[in-house]
């Protein structure tokens, strides 16, 4: 693996105005870029020192807090100097233009998209899984979504997932010492418990799989389609899911012209919320520009997890409902929300229907809308353990899943208690391979760049 250490710099604040802002440095030896700041003995390792940041000719820039974080003792494991200037785009756009000329001799420059936390990868300081819980972290939606993500990035994630790996070594180390004297394969799975063993680490797996992917739940949340006609209630109802909840409605712009994203909460899950105010189904009266903004719109619904249709309880379905009804990608689930029962009169309920499952509530009224809640953490597959979830990525659960299909065909070799011992140790190698891609034992460059080029700069 290809480590540059060549010192960089970056701005490792969020842009826009704050109390304070950070330019941030890393290197192998950041000594001469200090020297040419400050003065060659101006900083001492792990002390804040207000000091003047100051252009070369001696220009005052800012004033501020500077602290040397001497390698390997820092976040990257380098040498890592932070400035801590007030927090004004241009203040710091200006002391990141003089760190980088201060440092022009020994090479330092810009650092890409993550590069401090892939350093901290490279360096030991963070596992692959750690890493990605750092950017996780800072782009939480959810208060849920930030304690997951802190607890893999503490590292109890990677904890549990090493104690796998340990369990499949062990057993392999097992079979392989049985290998090398095969009179005794026959007994060997008998006297070791193999059996046994295997049947453990599967159980384990399969709960490590559960925590993870409530946890990607999470991280992802539940992708909804509004649709209904205008007045059915499509704002109030929004507004009744979201609660009193904090963090409601973040209105995004959408990409086409009448989309408008929104992210309400439940229980912590975020509900990525598409109103589809425009869409109708394509007829004979549509001009070839708007089939186009049609269809985009009826390629996201194909892509949610769930439709929310909303339909007048009072007045029952317009002519355009039905359109659009049959214009409804098939696979994606359906809920039928008959809204305004207060007026219509009907019960509050949920009734599965084969067409689709119908809701009778009043978003008005707050009538009947924990039972949608509750369908839709139902169809998200949510269900609360009351145990610590990890932020997990789809990366994290596909490898999870490997491992498992390598576990079980381990097993089924085992079952056979032939000469299939050398199959068996192949599964449980194909198995340990998954799992340690995880924390990033074995994972190629391909993969850290996809990873780490998601990040912002400074991070
Ligand atoms: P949208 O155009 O689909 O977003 O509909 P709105 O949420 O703006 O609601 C349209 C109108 O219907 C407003 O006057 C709401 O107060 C009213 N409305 C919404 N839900 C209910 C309900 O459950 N009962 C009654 N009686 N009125 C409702
Ligand atoms: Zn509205």
């Amino acid at each position: 693996m290809n480590i540059d250490s060549s010192p960089i710099a970056a701005i490792a604040t969020a842009p826009g105005r704050g109390g304070i802002g950070v330019v941030r440095a890393s290197g192998k030896n950041l000594k001469p870029l200090i020297a040419a700041l400050f003065g060659a003995t101006a900083l001492q390792p792990r002390h804040a020192t207000y000091i003047p940041f100051k252009q070369a000719d001696g220009a005052l820039i800012d004033q501020g807090i500077a602290i040397w974080f001497k390698g390997p003792h820092s976040y990257t494991g380098e040498d890592v100097l932070e400035l801590q200037g007030h927090g004004g785009p241009i203040v710091l756009q200006l002391l990141l233009a003089r760190v980088l000329e201060a440092g022009a001799e020994t090479g330092l420059r810009l650092a890409e998209p993550g590069e401090f936390t892939r350093r901290a990868y490279l360096n030991d300081k963070l596992d692959l899984a750690q890493a990605e819980a750092v950017a996780d972290l800072i782009d939480a939606s959810t208060e849920a979504a930030a304690k997951s993500a802190s607890q893999s990035l503490s590292g109890a994630f990677s904890k549990t997932v090493n104690a796998l790996v340990d369990g499949v070594t062990g057993l392999r180390m097992l079979v392989e010492a049985t290998l090398d004297f095969p009179e005794e394969e026959i007994d060997f799975l008998e006297k070791s418990d193999a059996r046994g063993q295997l049947a453990g680490i599967v159980q384990a797996l399969e709960q490590v799989f559960k925590q993870a992917s409530q946890g990607a739940l999470l991280r992802e949340g539940l992708n909804v389609v509004l649709v209904g006609q205008p007045n059915v209630g499509k704002s109030s109802l929004l507004n009744a899911l979201a609660g009193t909840d904090v963090a409601i409605v973040t209105p995004i712009a959408g990409t086409t012209r009448d989309k408008v994203t929104e992210t309400i909460q439940i229980e912590g899950i975020p509900l990525n919320i598409i109103d589809t105010a425009g869409i109708r189904a394509i007829d004979d009266g549509v001009d070839v520009v708007e089939r186009i903004g049609i269809e985009r719109t009826w390629g996201e619904v194909g892509k949610a997890d769930v439709i929310l249709h909303l339909l007048d309880a009072d007045h029952g379905p317009s002519r355009a409902d039905e359109g659009i009804v049959a214009a409804f990608p098939p696979g994606v689930p359906v809920l039928r929300i008959w809204n305004k029962i207060d007026l219509s009169g009907h019960k509050p309920g949920v009734d599965p229907m084969e067409d689709a499952t119908h809701v009778y509530l009043s978003a008005h009224e707050h009538i009947g809308i924990d039972l949608l809640r509750a369908e839709l953490l139902r169809i998200a597959g949510w269900q609360q353990t009351g145990e610590s979830l990890y932020l997990a990525r789809e990366r994290h659960l596909i490898a999870l899943k490997n491992a498992g299909a390598h576990l079980e065909r381990a097993g089924e070799h085992a079952a056979q208690n032939d000469q299939s011992l050398d199959l068996f140790a192949e599964e449980l190698r194909l198995a340990q391979v998954q799992l340690s891609s995880i924390t990033g034992a074995f994972s190629s460059d391909d993969l850290l760049g996809v990873i780490f080029s998601r990040f912002c700069i400074g991070k």
